[in-house]
């Protein structure tokens, strides 16, 4: 009936997540509020684990890409589901390492990490630092050296695949500032480097190519193409790569217009190509990590609001004001990201509405949506905005000054709260007068 699962519509009329009233939800922990639901979140976990399982013997890891929705009680609920997970700065490393992540299922990415962040990584162990450009190799082979350990790294690859969410190019995409580029001859003078630096432990290659890809052929073609280099890497240089990273992408269904394909068909297919083109290269099977983000914890999510005013622009439009916006999910404004929205307490009754959500920021941009479907909506409803588990909470701000919401998860029918509403005193807590 909705685009998450999870959703459901109760005897009052009400919309549920998890079985639990998000009318009631909104009173108790007020609005704006995330509500997340950690059942799902861990159902999502355990079909990628057991796609690995099942298509590729088990030999692979799937480390959910925390930048999608990141705080200490992710990363507990990620060690309990025997994931992995991504970091992509010293934030979400420390984060995790307080959440008693164990370190050596950690994959720390971004293209320009600094030396505090590699320290901390090499400080702690971490399992693969996934490095992009030949100045952080040598400066991490330096650090390395003076901590008197060796650095275990992959390689951030540009395969020259640019998918988007319907199609993908094969083109020679150079144009990233991200990984290294194959077509250039770049990515291969780094393997070399880095099996000639003695603090150095190349583990495995790495690319991602995109987000939210509905399909399966562009990884089906990423797979290909890396594993074509290692097997060069093996016949020119005579090192084995023991890991292949694919990255993560796989989309979800934010609308009813979006198809995802089953989570569990991405590995049957890939295994298929991994395995056909290891044996093409006469290489060995490698260890498969797979880094899906969105897909973990977008369907997992709602953001409620309450509708504080209502301005109906004869033959224009109609503005409904809600008490949140750009600053806890600026996806509109910046890539005019779909939702769908309803009336958490009308929730039984039919969509007849068409309305512009317009947040309370001071730009005129600061739109949950254009066109949004709802049922009859008047102030002092609550509404409800679905798929909003990843890339909301955390790309929120505090801009013009306004407080974060709390984060409430949901399991076996109970609500906590993992992130508090932040107050006014937060805000001004790292001002010096
Ligand atoms: C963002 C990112 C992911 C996760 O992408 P999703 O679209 O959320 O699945 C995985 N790996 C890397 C390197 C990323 O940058």
């Amino acid at each position: 009936m909705y685009v998450s699962k999870n959703l459901d519509v109760n005897a009052e009329g009400h919309l549920t997540i998890g079985g639990l009233d998000t009318v009631s939800l909104a009173k108790e922990y007020g609005t704006p509020l995330y509500v997340m639901d950690e059942d799902l979140i861990r159902e999502h976990c355990r079909s990628f684990k057991e796609s690995i399982d099942r298509y590729y013997g088990g030999a692979g890891l799937a480390c959910y890409a925390s930048k999608a929705f990141s705080c200490k009680a992710i990363y507990k609920i990620m060690n309990e589901e025997g994931m992995g997970v991504d970091v992509v700065s010293g934030g979400e490393l420390y984060t995790a390492l307080k959440a008693g992540f164990p370190m050596d299922r950690v994959c720390f990415h971004g293209n320009n990490k600094t030396d505090d962040e590699l320290a901390l990584a090499l400080e702690n162990n971490v399992g693969r630092i996934v490095v992009d450009n030949i100045f952080e190799l040598e400066r991490l082979n330096e650090m390395a050296e003076k901590q008197g350990r060796t650095a275990k790294i992959m390689f951030r690859i540009k395969p020259g695949i640019d998918a988007h969410t319907h199609n993908f190019v094969r083109t020679g995409q150079i144009d990233s500032k991200v990984g290294f580029a194959l077509e250039t001859g770049e990515a291969f003078e780094a393997v070399k480097k880095a099996i000639a630096l003695p603090h150095i432990e190349l583990v495995g290659l790495h690319c991602h190519i995109g987000s939210q890809i509905l399909d399966i052929d562009p990884f089906e073609c990423a797979a290909e193409v890396m594993l074509h280099f290692i097997g060069k890497i093996k016949k020119e240089l005579g090192y084995e790569i023991r890991d292949l990273n694919l990255g993560g992408g796989f989309g979800i269904k934010y609308t009813e217009g979006d198809n995802p394909v089953p989570y569990d068909s991405y590995m049957e297919k890939v295994s298929e190509k991994v395995k056909a083109v290891c044996a093409e290269e006469d290489i060995r099977l490698p260890y498969i990590l797979i880094e899906p983000g969105r897909s973990i914890a977008a369907p997992a999510g709602i953001t409620l609001y309450t509708v504080g005013g209502i301005k109906h622009i004869p033959n224009i439009r109609t503005y409904v004001s809600i008490d949140g916006g750009m600053c806890d999910n600026p996806r509109y404004i910046l890539y005019q990201s779909e939702y769908e929205a309803v009336v958490a307490n009308r929730a039984a009754e039919p969509r007849t509405e068409s309305v512009t959500i317009a947040g309370k920021c001071c730009e005129t941009g600061d739109l949950i949506g254009e066109g949004m479907p709802v049922q009859k909506i008047e102030v002092g409803d609550t509404l409800a905005i679905l798929a909003t588990g990843a890339y909301n909470y955390s790309m929120s701000s505090n801009y013009n000054r306004i407080p974060k919401p709390p984060v409430v998860m949901i399991k076996d029918g109970q609500s906590r709260v993992v992130v508090k509403r932040e107050t006014l005193d937060d805000i001004i807590r790292n001002d010096v007068d």
